[in-house]
């Protein structure tokens, strides 16, 4: 049983402690610099000493170099069993990522990241809403990420869909809250689902106002922000390409 009144996980002091006693933890804390993390491998998750080390523009920077060792066909020599473990009795993510479902776009992947680095939210469109908000408030407020990654990527289905006015069940109100964003998007050719070039920018648009969002409906978000405990940045993911494009 956890013994942290704000803590949600299955973990505790008392685990922890147990934890750090059966020595799973290899990077000890004098040597734990963010640095160093974006340039070794690292063998187990993150620890509380590694991610609390680190600023939220570095976070973004580990981010950057796992995507680029992504496009090179590299990645890092990482053991997903030993994370599973090290990770078992706590986690420490560095950031929480809201991105589409798009099967195309899985975040750990494509920035390599192992298990216990990021929180993640996915949503077709990559839109906020009350829920998303309150997983992000836990991540960042109770758990301590300090990056808040809106992505959004090329060739969005769910953005062709709001463009297009699809209406589905459910999904008809999902695509409403990407409307704004079609909307707002300043393009001076054809304004259609077919025209990837406007989809795109869409996207990007969309990105751009779910992260206003995000600030203006989370009180406690916008805080932690103008605190500089966390940054909310967006991005984009290009499925051609594989790069993450980060607006910061
Ligand atoms: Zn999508």
């Amino acid at each position: 049983m956890c013994e942290e009144p704000t803590c949600f996980c299955s973990s505790g002091t008392r685990g922890r402690r147990r934890f750090l006693k059966a020595g799973f933890v290899a990077v000890a804390a004098g040597i734990a610099g963010s640095s160093l993390l974006a340039r070794t491998a690292r063998a187990d998750a993150l620890t509380q000493v590694q991610r609390d080390s680190m600023t939220p523009e570095q976070v973004i920077e580990m981010m950057k170099s796992g995507n680029e060792r992504f496009r090179k066909g590299e990645r890092k020599n990482r053991n997903y069993l030993r994370e599973q473990k090290a990770s078992a009795n706590g986690q420490y993510p560095a950031a929480v990522l809201l991105s589409c479902i798009d099967s195309r776009a899985p975040a750990e992947v494509i920035m390599d990241l192992g298990i216990g680095d990021i929180f993640n939210c996915r949503v077709a469109g990559n839109i906020e809403n009350e829920d998303i908000l309150g997983s992000m408030e836990f991540a960042c407020k109770l758990a301590g990420a300090k990056l808040i990654l809106v992505m959004g990527h090329t060739a969005c289905g769910a953005v062709k869909g709001a463009i297009a006015n699809a209406q589905l069940g459910n999904l008809t109100g999902l695509l409403a809250k990407i409307q704004p964003a079609v909307q707002a998007t300043a393009y001076g050719g054809e304004r259609s689902a077919n025209n990837y070039s406007f989809v795109d920018a869409v996207a990007r648009k969309n990105v751009e106002l779910t992260a206003r969002n995000i600030r203006k409906d989370s009180p406690v978000l916008a805080k932690l922000e103008t605190d500089g405990a966390i940054k909310i940045a967006g991005a984009m993911y290009n499925l051609e390409t594989g790069a993450v494009e980060f607006f910061v």
